[in-house]
C-alpha cells in the first residue's frame, strides 16, 4: 500500500461508504492509488446495485484527477474502403461477398477525394479500415497511404486493425515488423486497436474461430508500439463473455502498456447484435449486447483499472447514441471519439445512431454535463479550447436519420464550465 490518503470528497466517501464491503475494500485502495489486480477488476465488474454507484463516482473522481473537466473530441472521417469479406467472423454484420448487392469496393481515387473532402471540412484523421477482400494485394495497404499523403501530407491516416496487418503481412510474405515498417514509411501516423473483441481463446474460437488469435493480436500492437506506430485499444463485450474475461482482457492491456507506452486510449465497444450472424443464429446463447449496467462498469471499471497507464477512456456515441454518450462522462470517460461524417461498421450492425456528428454537436454534448470542449489530434494533444466561442459547425456531410439524435439536449440547458 502507497502512503496515499484516500480522497475524501464528501459526496465520493459517501458513496464509497454505501459500498458492500468487498466492493468497498477495493475502492478505497484504489483510492489510496494501488493497483487493481485482475482478480479485483472481475469483482468491480460484477458489482450490481448500489456498488455501481459507488465505481461509476470513483471513475469520475479519477477522471478528474487525470484530465480535469475537459472533454475531448476529434474532427476525423471513417472510410471503409470495401465491406467484401470471407473471414466469417460470426459477430461481423459488416462483411458482403463479392457478387453481394450492396457490397463496396472504393477505388485510390474516390478514397482520395474522400480525403480531401474531409480536410475541406476541418478533419485531421482519416481512419480507414476494411474487410479482407480475398483478391486484394497486401500492397493495397500502403498504396492507400501513399495515395492520401502525397495530396495531403499533413493528414494522420489512423489505419488497419490487426487482422488486417495480419493479412498484409501474410499476402505480402513479410513479417509484421517489417509490414508495418513499411506502412509508416508510407505515411500511417497510427493504427486501431481493433479487432481485439475478447482477447481470451474460448471467446474468440465462438466470436471469429480464433483466426486472428490473442497471440497475434498482442504480437502486432506491441510490434507496432516498438516501431513508434502508437494505436487506440478496444474491447467489444456484451455477447458470450462476463466479467472474468473483462477484467483479463483490460489487465492485459495493461500489461502491455506498461511495457511500451503505445496506447493512446481504450474504447469500449458495445456488441450491437441487431444484424450479427452470431445473434441470429443462436439466440438462446448469444446476449443482445451489454445492458445499461455492464455499459456503466465497462467505462467505469477500465477507468479505475487502467489509472496511470491509460488516462483517456472514450466512450462510442455510434454504439450507444448521444445521451447514453453524455452519461458516460460522468463513469470516467473524458473523449467522445470523432465526428466519422461515414460511420458504416456499426450501421451494418444494425446500430440506428447515425453516421456523423459534427464538431458543434459535440461541444452541445459536453457543455450539457458542465465540461469544457477540446479539439484534440488522434495523439491527444489539444488542437483547440472552446472555453468562450463555438467551433464553425457545418451541414452534416450524410442525411440524418429522421429522429434528431441531440433531442434529449432539449432536458440539459447549455452551460459552460466555471472553474
Ligand atoms: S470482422 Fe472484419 S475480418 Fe471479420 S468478417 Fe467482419 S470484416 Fe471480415
Amino acid at each position: 500500500m502507497t502512503d496515499r490518503q484516500p480522497f475524501c470528497e464528501p459526496d465520493l466517501a459517501r458513496q464509497v461508504a454505501g459500498a458492500t464491503r468487498p466492493v468497498r475494500s477495493i475502492l478505497d485502495s484504489a483510492l489510496c492509488g494501488n493497483e487493481v489486480s485482475l482478480d479485483e477488476g472481475e469483482t468491480l465488474f460484477a458489482a450490481t446495485g448500489a456498488d455501481i454507484a459507488a465505481i461509476c463516482a470513483v471513475a469520475d473522481h479519477m477522471r478528474a484527477e487525470a484530465n480535469g473537466d475537459r472533454v475531448s473530441f476529434v474532427v476525423n472521417r471513417n472510410i471503409n474502403f470495401t465491406n467484401i469479406c470471407y473471414m466469417g467472423c460470426r459477430f461481423c454484420g459488416f462483411a458482403k461477398r463479392a457478387e453481394a448487392p450492396d457490397a463496396e469496393w472504393l477505388p485510390i481515387p474516390e478514397i482520395v477525394a474522400r480525403a480531401q473532402e474531409a480536410w475541406s471540412r476541418g478533419g485531421t484523421e482519416l481512419c480507414i479500415q476494411g474487410g479482407l477482400h480475398p483478391r486484394m494485394d497486401g500492397t493495397y495497404y500502403g498504396e492507400i497511404v501513399q495515395a492520401i499523403k502525397s495530396e495531403l501530407p499533413q493528414m494522420h491516416i489512423h489505419a488497419f486493425s490487426p487482422f488486417e496487418i495480419w493479412y498484409g503481412a501474410a499476402k505480402t510474405k513479410q513479417d509484421y515488423r517489417s509490414f508495418l515498417t513499411d506502412l509508416k514509411s508510407c505515411g500511417l501516423g497510427s493504427m486501431p486497436g481493433t479487432a481485439a473483441e475478447i482477447l481470451d481463446v474460448e471467446v474468440r474460437r465462438k466470436l471469429t474461430k480464433n483466426k486472428l488469435s490473442a497471440e497475434a493480436w498482442v504480437e502486432i500492437i506491441r510490434t507496432a508500439h516498438s516501431v513508434g506506430i502508437r494505436t487506440s485499444a478496444t474491447i467489444m463485450y456484451g455477447h458470450v463473455d462476463g466479467p472474468r474475461h473483462w477484467a483479463a482482457h483490460i489487465d492485459l492491456l495493461r500489461s502491455i502498456q506498461k511495457d511500451t507506452g503505445g496506447f493512446t486510449e481504450l474504447v469500449p465497444l458495445s456488441f450491437v447484435h441487431t444484424d450479427s450472424p452470431l445473434y441470429r443464429q443462436n439466440p438462446d446463447q448469444v446476449r443482445a449486447g451489454p445492458t445499461a449496467a455492464e455499459v456503466d462498469k465497462m467505462h467505469a471499471v477500465s477507468r479505475i483499472m487502467l489509472r496511470g497507464w491509460i488516462d483517456n477512456i472514450q466512450v462510442s456515441w455510434t454504439k450507444l447514441g448521444a445521451e447514453r454518450a453524455r452519461d458516460m462522462l460522468s463513469a470516467g470517460v473524458n473523449d467522445l471519439g470523432g465526428t466519422l461524417m461515414n460511420e458504416s461498421i456499426s450501421r451494418s450492425a444494425g446500430s440506428t445512431h447515425g453516421q456523423e456528428i459534427t464538431a458543434g454537436e459535440l461541444c452541445r454534448i459536453i457543455r450539457s454535463a458542465s465540461r469544457v470542449p477540446v479539439r484534440r489530434n488522434t495523439l491527444y494533444e489539444i488542437q483547440e479550447v472552446f472555453d468562450d466561442h463555438d467551433p464553425v459547425d457545418l451541414e452534416p456531410l450524410v442525411a440524418r436519420n429522421s429522429h434528431d439524435p441531440l433531442a434529449f439536449l432539449e432536458m440539459f440547458p447549455e452551460r459552460r464550465a466555471t472553474r
